[in-house]
């Protein structure tokens, strides 16, 4: 018999979503393919601005209005949930898939005490009962993401507990339906880094004790690292690159992966630091090549013009790159031309 491995349990094929602004429609998820496995973690990673809070809230249908997605299909446990209507969806929310966010005051009501924001977790799908039970099963969801005196706690507003424990109060309603995945927007970012680490061994513990898979946000590709099964590259609103963690960290593909990986001291691989040249392109214009071509070391001609598709590597990888090939070290030749990249860089985007 043929040995089948873990579903998918998400997979989104083309996405686009576009925020119409006063300055142009700004292109912030320009056709993104990405699958998640039950049970894995999968970081998303990429400069800010690249459209992975656009694919979170994409995959949520929490899309900000006048934002919108406007072509593609986000396939969630076997439902394309583009398909569903607003009360379908509802039941999807918190049951499937569950947000947290960098900031969790933004997400919790300032209002409302902590036990009564987990009980209307669980009561918009049917799971609050007023027993003793489900006053000990609130005990135990907190108890689960550490918080100490349960029982207080429950009787706190926010504002009364530090940044750390509210984002564990955030991933406890995030728990409270078990989800098959969670989706972490930048969760420590907002958090003292002591904390951070907290914050992301509970994660993966929720991840090796629940099977719950986990998507998280991150621009720290040393967290990355850590914590994922598999990294995704986002560039400019696309998957650029995609792999097993330790193959993507040791052996990356695309020009911009590198250049992320050279920014970072645990990874650089030459003495000087670097950052990559050139800036990030403005999405509000159309950009009918590579996106990474203005400060692509090993651009060809054809690049500019020519967007590649995320394409197999080897069955595990992917890259939206043909000349990752070329195995010559660029790095001397990078630096020399750091500086007419930048002035390329400038000549193209006045085109
Ligand atoms: P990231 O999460 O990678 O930092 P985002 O998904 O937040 O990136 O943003 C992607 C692009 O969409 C950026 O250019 C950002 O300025 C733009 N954007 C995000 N939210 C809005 C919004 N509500 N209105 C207009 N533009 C937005």
């Amino acid at each position: 018999m043929v040995e089948r491995g873990p579903k998918e349990i998400l997979a989104i094929a083309d996405l686009r979503v576009e925020y119409p602004t006063e300055n142009g429609t700004v292109r912030a998820v320009r056709g993104v393919d990405l699958q998640v496995k039950e049970g894995e973690i999968l970081g998303l990673v990429g400069e800010s601005g690249c459209g992975k809070s656009a694919t979170l809230l994409a995959t949520m249908r929490l899309v900000p209005f006048p934002g919108k997605i406007t072509s593609g299909q986000i396939i969630l446990d076997g439902q394309n949930i583009l398909e569903l209507d607003e009360g379908e969806v509802r039941k999807v929310r918190g049951k499937t898939v569950s947000m947290i966010l960098q900031d969790p005051m933004s997400a919790l009501n300032p209002a409302h005490k902590i036990g009564t924001q987990i009980k209307e977790a669980l009561s918009v799908h049917g799971l609050w009962n007023r027993t003793e039970d489900g006053q000990r099963q609130l005990v135990k969801l907190l108890e689960r993401v550490g918080i100490p005196s349960p029982e207080t706690v429950l009787e706190l507003y926010p504002h009364q507990l530090s940044g750390g424990m509210q984002q564990r109060v955030m991933i406890a309603i995030a728990l409270a339906c078990r989800p098959k995945l969670i989706l972490a927007d930048e969760p420590t970012t907002a958090l003292d880094v002591t904390i951070q680490a907290q914050i992301l061994d509970l994660l993966a513990n929720i991840n090796k004790d629940n099977g719950t898979a986990i998507i998280l946000v991150t621009h720290n590709l040393a967290v990355a690292s850590q914590f994922c099964h598999r990294i995704a590259v986002m560039y400019a609103g696309q998957i650029i690159e995609e792999g097993p963690t330790d193959e993507v960290l040791s052996n990356p593909l695309h020009p911009y992966t590198q250049g992320l990986l050279n920014c970072l001291p645990r990874f650089q691989r030459r003495e000087r630091l670097t950052s990559i040249p050139g800036q990030v392109p403005d999405l509000t214009g159309s950009i009918p090549g590579c996106a990474f071509y203005p400060r692509c070391s090993r651009r060809a001609r054809t690049c500019r013009l020519k967007n590649q598709r995320l394409m197999s590597v080897d069955g595990r990888r992917k890259v939206r790159c043909e000349r990752w090939r070329i195995n010559e070290v660029f790095e001397e030749r990078v630096l020399e031309e750091e500086l007419d990249m930048v002035v390329d860089h400038d000549r193209y985007q006045d085109q």
